[in-house]
């Protein structure tokens, strides 16, 4: 029941045509005609639009169904357009899918391309490396074939070096059983040295003086030529020298100038003396040394060794036995030099199986009390009284109570020592003036050695003694309270001297009774001297013309001791 919007709903709808006052455009306004036949017209009209409506309405009809035909057309067409619009939206996201993957597909491409490249790049580097390789595998395959050959000549001489080692073994089991035997030589050879060096001490003597003469000091006057000559021995100026006069003047020094004066020369006494070594004034403590080191290596050997230091205060006794002042090495006295030589030798042994072992003593002897050098702490300087006992009973072995004995093994712990003793002697200097030149030293070395593979053992002590000064108390001296004093200090030194003189004396006559008691110095030093011992007496002497009676006196003791033989 649609219509079509132009077609009207009715014919009464359409509009008639209107001519009311007009005509139809060829009839005469007027004439009979005009109703009937408007009527007619009108019907003809009628029938003529009712026919024009036939055929619209048909026309409508035909329209209708045409329109309802269309209508389900477009309905079909409808859905078949949504169909396909699904159908291309469906299409569409496929191919955005698509594109997307295209996309994709292209940048992977484009990895891919580079990756390809990089391989590329890499193979090339491979085949390069392979190049180099395999050139190298050349190199290293002819160095291979060197080697194969080397080793083979090393694989020769290898078997070659085995024969020579199997050989070599033999010989050495050969050598090991010779060393034994040259071991057992070796050590016969030694005690025999050992022999043999006291039978050439002995020789020396037992007992041996030396003189020496210390230089003029600075500030000191020039003695006149001649006063101290050296005369050579029979051998000329290349012997060693062991002869020494002094001239004194035989009259009063006013009668001398005067002689002088009246073209005399002045008289003179010449007094001559000869000993087993004379060193004048220039003589180095090296020098002086090495004439005793042998004498000390019998300590060694188990021989008891005493060494002493005799003269006036002044002559050089002090500088001889511990060394001049400063510390310098040069001037270095018999003490230090002789330890740092018993150290060195014992070392030396100890490659033979000999182990030796050292304890340091050191004491002084003043007023007939002993008294400890080595005193530290509050004992320091003034010292409790040391007494002399033996170390127990039915011991030969003498110690000193109180006093400290120290071990030493090197040099640096003996010069400890003796920079104590000196500070111990500076502290009593104080108290009583100059004590150290009126009192003894005495330095001593026990000395122990053992062969512990043989069960030898041999000890002996080693005894360096700076004497006190042997000079006399001038006898026209006035005797005050001071020089009391010094007179009873003075007879106390010259006892003991002369004790010291009478104990060799006795002991070179071999008398049954050697008067050891008679002073502490010779009670002290009884195992040092006699027997196997051997002695050394340094006579010190001053080149001064003012000191030439004490040097005499010195000269004639020393001269009485020289002729002694143990
Ligand atoms: P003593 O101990 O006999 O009293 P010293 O040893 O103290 O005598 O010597 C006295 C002085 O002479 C010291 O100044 C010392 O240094 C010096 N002296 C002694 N002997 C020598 C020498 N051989 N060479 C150089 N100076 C010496
Ligand atoms: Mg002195």
């Amino acid at each position: 029941n649609q219509t079509l919007p132009f077609l009207p709903r009715s014919l009464e709808q359409l509009p008639l045509p209107r001519w009311e006052g007009r005509n139809p455009p060829n009839v005469q306004p007027g004439t009979s005609w005009d109703l009937k036949g408007q009527l007619c017209d009108l019907n003809a009209e009628l029938k003529c639009c009712r026919e024009r409506t036939q055929t619209l309405n048909q026309e409508n009809q035909q329209l209708q169904d045409q329109l309802k035909e269309a209508q389900q057309q477009a309905r079909v067409l409808g859905a078949e357009c949504r169909t396909l619009e699904g159908e291309l939206a469906r299409v569409q996201a496929q191919a955005e899918q698509g594109q997307q993957e295209l996309g994709n597909l292209r940048a992977r491409v484009l990895e891919l391309e580079e990756q390809l490249g990089t391989q590329q790049g890499l193979v090339q580097e491979l085949q390069k490396e392979q190049v180099g390789l395999q050139e190298e595998r050349r190199g290293l395959a002819a160095r291979l074939e060197e080697q194969e050959r080397r080793l083979q000549a090393s694989e020769v001489a290898l078997s070659g070096s085995q024969a020579e080692v199997a050989s070599l073994r033999q010989e050495a089991a050969t050598q090991a059983t010779l060393l034994v035997a040259q071991g057992e030589r070796l050590h016969g050879l030694e005690m025999e040295r050992r022999r043999l060096h006291n039978q050439l001490q002995e020789l020396k003597g037992n007992i041996r003086v030396f003189c020496r003469v210390r230089p003029v000091l600075p500030g000191e006057p020039t003695p006149s030529p001649g006063f101290l000559l050296f005369p050579s021995g029979p051998g000329g100026s290349s012997d060693t020298p062991t002869r020494l006069s002094i001239s004194r003047l035989s009259i009063s020094r006013s009668d001398a100038r005067r002689g002088t004066l009246s073209g005399t020369p002045a008289p003179t006494t010449r007094h001559d003396f000869s000993f087993d070594r004379v060193f004048p004034p220039g003589s180095g403590q090296d020098q002086v040394f090495e004439e005793i080191a042998m004498l000390v290596q019998s300590g060694l050997d188990g021989y008891p060794v005493c060494i002493f230091a005799y003269g006036q205060t002044g002559s050089g006794k002090t500088f001889t036995m511990e060394g001049g002042p400063g510390g310098d090495p040069q001037v270095e006295g018999l003490i230090p030099r002789a330890l740092r030589h018993l150290f060195s030798v014992a070392q030396e042994l100890g490659g033979q199986g000999w182990t030796y072992s050292f304890v340091a003593s050191y004491v002084e002897i003043y007023n007939e009390t002993v008294r400890d050098l080595l005193a530290t702490g509050t004992r320091k300087g003034q010292g409790s009284e040391c007494e002399i006992r033996r170390a127990g009973p039915g011991s030969e072995e003498l110690t000193v109570t109180n006093a400290r004995y120290v071990p030493v093994s090197c040099e640096k712990e003996v010069e400890a020592l003796l920079q104590l003793a000196r500070q111990n002697r500076a502290v009593a200097r104080t108290s009583q003036n100059e004590r150290s030149s009126r009192s003894h030293s005495v330095f001593q070395l026990q000395i122990s050695g053992e062969h512990a593979g043989r069960g030898l053992q041999c000890a002996a002590p080693l005894s360096l003694v700076d004497l006190a000064g042997s000079e006399r108390l001038d006898p026209g001296l006035a005797l005050g309270p001071g020089e009391r004093e010094r007179l009873r200090e003075t007879q106390a030194i010259n006892s003991s001297l002369s004790t010291l003189g009478l104990v060799i004396m006795a002991l070179s006559n071999k008398e049954s009774h050697v008067p050891y008691r008679n002073s502490k110095l010779t009670y002290l030093l009884q195992n040092s001297l006699g027997g196997s011992a051997k002695m050394l007496m340094f006579v010190n002497i001053s080149p001064l013309e003012e000191n030439v009676s004490e040097s005499l006196n010195s000269l004639r003791f020393a001269s009485k001791v020289n002729q002694c033989v143990i």
